[in-house]
């Protein structure tokens, strides 16, 4: 249907990032319903459309809205509760934490994730939920993205079972997704979830054409526990769950050799985390076409070590930039996370070279849709992508002068800084007010999910057989046999 000016709106903005092109000074951005017509400097883009509403951002940067490749909006009221806790501990403490709250009390938590994904320029989300609140919580928000429902179990004796719940969550998700959603399935990590699991969720999300993502290579203690079929996870964490007398079989490998010989890696395949890996292993992510997930600020302030992000760049890996859960990197931060990202790497690589600012933003938002499978609607300011981008304020002195955006946004901007967030054409977030959220009916509720939360630490934890909610393991079938 051919578009008439009056239905335009133009954004004008100093500067517009497109990504997949030169940046703009002095650019606009023409939309269309809930697509991009056109992208280019200010005075051609209005001049070609003079009917159309111009909406004027002066000092703002105008870029694609982040695509966050790694969340778990569910945990956002768990921010600050495990602070300073090593990877293996904070799971176990997590296991504890997470049993004291009910569907509906994770569904608030998620509300309050999705409004600070919201005001912070993410437009995308890659989610990944047991009790898909996602989609409530984010997709009713007005964002966009996927939900990756998590499954857990290592009982095989109990497989059929567990695959049969498998399909009643899928289903349900599936029917519950708003249009801007699809769903896929998240096999939680090589320490959770059987080889056989692994096997038959991966050909049931082929034969339905639907995306898999899994924790992978995170920790040292899922190294061991996949090499030598002992440590933190083979007993202490396996005791908490109740999965003692399950065998745990030592197999010599890596987690990436150790998944890729059960054959679940392909294109559709997102390998979160990935910070203990080889070049053997960054090679077989490479052949079969697995996109990874990095999560810095996550990985360093569990001291999960840092990424080859250097190497895997270098091998054509597609990757993207994920905050992981509020619950280890506290805050859903993109610039935050985009400016450690390069610092990390500059430092360890002792090595300025391995990544600049115009890199992180292209990781943080088409990057992120690469490896989602996305970029042919999001990621990227083109004409026939969705209108998802976001404006940064960049009229503080702190900005000034701007000779690069890139610069500004990486070295200079927070989340505090977005002004503007459009999803689908759809504003959001305008002047720094959410357009169909109760903000504070959302805090409120989650202050009150978080005393909950506080009560049992103080309490000193919970068991999970013990727990209200007990939807830790699919169906229960694995609680009864404890
Ligand atoms: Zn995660």
């Amino acid at each position: 249907m051919p578009v008439t000016n009056a239905e335009l709106t133009i954004y004008r903005a100093d500067w517009v990032i497109p990504v997949a092109a030169p940046v703009l000074a002095d650019g606009a951005l023409a939309v269309a319903g809930e697509r991009i017509v056109a992208v280019g400097p200010a005075e051609d883009v209005i001049s070609a459309h003079p009917q159309a509403t111009v909406v004027e951002l002066g000092r703002s940067i105008v870029m694609p809205g982040f695509v966050n490749c790694h969340s778990h909006l569910e945990y956002t009221s768990f921010r600050g509760i495990l602070d300073d806790e090593e990877f293996g501990d904070w799971i176990l403490s997590l296991v504890d934490v997470k049993a004291a709250l009910t569907p509906d009390e994770y569904l608030v938590s998620a509300r309050l994730g999705a409004l600070e994904a919201i005001s912070s320029g993410i437009t995308t989300v890659a989610d990944t939920s047991f009790n898909a609140v996602t989609l409530d919580a984010a997709g009713s928000a007005g964002l966009r993205g996927r939900l990756y429902l998590e499954v857990f179990g290592v009982d095989d004796a109990r497989l059929d079972e567990t695959m049969a719940d498998v399909e009643r969550r899928l289903a349900e998700a599936q029917a519950a997704a708003p249009p801007q959603f699809d769903v896929g399935l998240a096999p939680h990590a090589p320490y959770t979830v059987s080889s056989r699991l692994y096997q038959a969720i991966s050909a049931l999300a082929r034969s339905r054409g639907i995306k898999v993502m899994s924790h992978v290579a995170e920790s040292k203690e899922e190294i061991t526990y996949v090499r030598s079929g002992s440590g933190k996870f083979a007993h202490d964490y396996r005791e908490k769950m109740g999965w003692e007398r399950m065998l745990v079989q030592p197999y010599g490998v890596s987690p990436i050799k150790y998944l890729q010989q059960w054959d679940v890696f392909d294109r559709d395949f997102l390998a979160v985390h990935c910070v203990q890996v080889t070049r053997d292993d960054i090679r077989i992510l490479k052949a079969k076409g697995v996109a990874v997930a990095h999560c810095p600020k996550s990985n360093a302030k569990l001291g999960c070590g840092v990424a080859p992000l250097g190497d895997l760049l270098h091998e054509g890996v597609r990757v993207g930039l994920g905050t992981d859960s509020p619950a280890s990197s506290n805050i859903m931060d993109m610039f935050d996370e985009m400016r450690t990202m390069l610092f990390l790497h500059r430092a360890v690589e002792r090595d300025v070279s391995v990544l600049d600012a115009q890199k992180c933003v292209r990781i943080a938002t088409l990057g992120g849709a690469e490896a989602l499978g996305m970029d042919a609607d999001v990621g990227s300011l083109e004409p026939g992508k969705f209108a998802d981008f976001i404006a940064v304020d960049v009229a503080k002195s702190r900005f000034a002068p701007i000779d690069d955006p890139h610069s500004a946004l990486v070295y200079g901007a927070n989340q505090d800084d977005v002004r503007l967030t459009v999803v689908g054409g759809r504003a959001l977030f305008r002047d720094h007010a959410y357009t169909g959220l109760d903000a504070e009916g959302i805090r409120r509720a989650a202050f009150g999910v978080r005393e909950k939360l506080r009560a049992r630490v103080r309490a000193g934890g919970v068991q999970v057989g013990a727990a209200e909610s007990g939807w830790w393991h699919p169906a229960g079938p694995e609680e009864e046999s404890v």
